[in-house]
C-alpha cells in the first residue's frame, strides 16, 4: 500500500517536472516572441521589415531554414526593396512572386497554417532551392483583408518538428502581426514615393525638388562646390494638345522625361516642375558643365522623334536656361533663396524662347558672397 503511494507520487511528481519544464519552455517562448513582436511593429521601412522577419524568425523560432514569400503583382515590391537598397543576393530565403493567385491556389484563403512534410506540402515555388528541401514546413499565410501579402515559411530538418497536430498559436499569431506590419509599411511606402515622384513621368515631382534645391544650396555654401540649375519648356507644346489630342500629350511628356533622364547622371536630379516644364539640379557643375549637359540634353529630345501608333512621327523640341550657384568664400557666405536661382535660370530661358526655341542659354553666374548675394552675368 505504501509502495503504491509512493510510486503514485513519484509518477505526480514527474508529472508535475515535465508541467513546470513545458511552462518555464513556453515562458521563454513568449517572452522572444513578445520582443520579435515589439521589433516589428517598430519598424518603418519595408526593407527593414523584411530583413527583421528574415533574420528574427529564425533565432525566435530555432529554425533551420525560412523563406519569405513576396506577392508582388506590380512589381512595386521589388522596385521598393532595390531602391532601398536590399540585397536579394544576401537574402537568398527572399522570394517575390509576380503571380498573386498563386497564393489563393496552393493556400485558400482561410488563413490557416499549412504544416506537415515538405514534399506533401510545400509549393516548390515558396522555396528558393529546389535541392535543399526541408523535411518538414509550417507555411504561414500573411493575408490583410482577404488579400495575399505573400507567405512564409518555416523549414525543419526535424521530421517530428512541424506536424499537422501541433498548437499553433506562436504562429497563428506571427502571420497576423506581420500582415499587419507589411500592409502598414506598404501603404506608408506608397505615400513616401507619391509625395515625391510624378506620377504622370514618373521623375521627381516639384516638392521634392524644392526640398534637394535648398539642401544642394546649403551644401555648396558649405563646401564651395558650384552648384547649376537647368530650366526646361517644351516648345510649342500646346499645338501637340490641339492636333493629336492630350493623350498623345501625356505619351510625349512622359518620351521628353525619359530623353532628359537618359542625359544625367546618378546624382543629378530632375524635376516635373508643372506642365511642360522641367527643372534639372546638376551638384558641383560650374557653368560651362551645366550649358554642356543642356546642350545634350537638348540634342537628345530633337533627334528622339515619338512614334505615334498612327504610324506618324512626333518631333519635339526643348528650350533650356541655364543659372549657376558660386560660392567664393565657403563657410561664411550668406543663404541663397532657391528661387533666386530658378529665376535666372528662367529668365534665360524666356531668351532662348525668344531668340527661336530649341536652343540653350545661360544666365550667368549667381554669386554668393560673404554678407550679400550678388548677380554678374
Ligand atoms: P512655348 O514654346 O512658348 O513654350 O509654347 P507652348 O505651347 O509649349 O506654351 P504654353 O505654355 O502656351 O503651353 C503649354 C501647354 O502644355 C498647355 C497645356 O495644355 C499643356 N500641358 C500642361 N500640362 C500637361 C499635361 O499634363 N498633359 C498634357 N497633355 N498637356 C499638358
Ligand atoms: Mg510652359
Ligand atoms: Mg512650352
Amino acid at each position: 500500500m505504501n509502495d503504491d503511494l509512493e510510486t503514485q507520487v513519484c509518477m505526480l511528481q514527474s508529472h508535475m517536472d515535465g508541467m513546470i519544464l513545458r511552462a518555464q519552455k513556453n515562458e521563454e517562448m513568449l517572452k522572444r516572441f513578445q520582443e520579435l513582436d515589439m521589433r516589428l511593429l517598430s519598424l518603418n521601412s519595408l526593407r527593414e521589415l523584411i530583413e527583421h522577419i528574415h533574420d528574427d524568425a529564425q533565432l525566435v523560432f530555432n529554425l533551420q531554414s525560412l523563406s519569405l514569400v513576396l506577392a508582388d503583382e506590380n512589381n512595386e515590391i521589388k522596385q521598393f526593396l532595390t531602391e532601398d537598397g536590399f540585397r536579394f543576393d544576401e537574402y537568398q530565403g527572399v522570394i517575390v512572386l509576380p503571380d498573386t493567385a498563386l497564393f489563393k491556389d496552393k493556400l485558400g484563403m482561410s488563413q490557416r497554417i499549412v504544416l506537415g512534410d515538405a514534399d506533401e506540402v510545400l509549393p516548390t515555388e515558396f522555396w528558393p532551392d529546389k535541392k535543399e528541401m526541408p523535411k518538414t514546413v509550417a507555411i504561414i499565410p500573411l493575408l490583410r483583408r482577404g488579400v495575399y501579402l505573400g507567405c512564409m515559411v518555416f523549414g525543419s530538418d526535424d521530421v517530428a518538428r512541424f506536424q499537422v497536430d501541433m498548437a499553433t498559436y506562436f504562429l497563428d499569431r506571427l502571420g497576423k502581426v506581420l500582415s499587419v506590419c507589411m500592409e502598414n509599411t506598404l501603404n506608408y511606402e506608397q505615400l513616401r514615393r507619391s509625395s515625391l515622384f510624378d506620377t504622370l513621368t514618373g521623375v521627381n515631382n516639384r516638392r521634392f525638388f524644392e526640398q534637394r534645391m535648398d539642401e544642394e544650396i546649403l551644401r555648396s555654401l558649405r563646401t564651395g562646390d558650384y552648384l547649376s540649375c537647368l530650366f526646361i519648356d517644351i516648345d510649342w507644346f500646346k499645338k501637340v494638345n490641339d492636333n493629336f489630342g492630350h493623350q498623345v500629350g501625356d505619351i510625349a511628356l512622359r518620351h521628353v522625361a525619359e530623353q532628359l533622364r537618359s542625359q544625367l547622371r546618378s546624382n543629378d536630379i530632375l524635376a516635373r516642375y508643372g506642365g511642360e516644364e522641367f527643372v534639372v539640379i546638376l551638384p558641383t557643375a560650374p557653368e560651362r558643365k551645366g550649358v554642356e549637359v543642356a546642350e545634350r540634353m537638348r540634342e537628345a529630345v530633337a533627334k528622339a522623334a515619338v512614334s505615334l501608333s498612327t504610324g506618324e512621327e512626333l518631333n519635339l523640341t526643348v528650350s533650356i536656361g541655364v543659372s549657376t550657384f558660386v560660392v567664393e568664400e565657403p563657410g561664411i557666405s550668406k543663404a541663397l533663396d532657391r528661387s533666386e536661382l530658378i529665376e535666372v535660370a528662367d529668365k534665360a530661358l524666356f531668351l532662348a524662347k525668344k531668340s527661336g526655341r530649341n536652343r540653350v542659354l545661360s544666365g550667368g553666374e549667381v554669386v554668393a558672397i560673404s554678407g550679400v548675394d550678388k548677380q554678374s552675368g
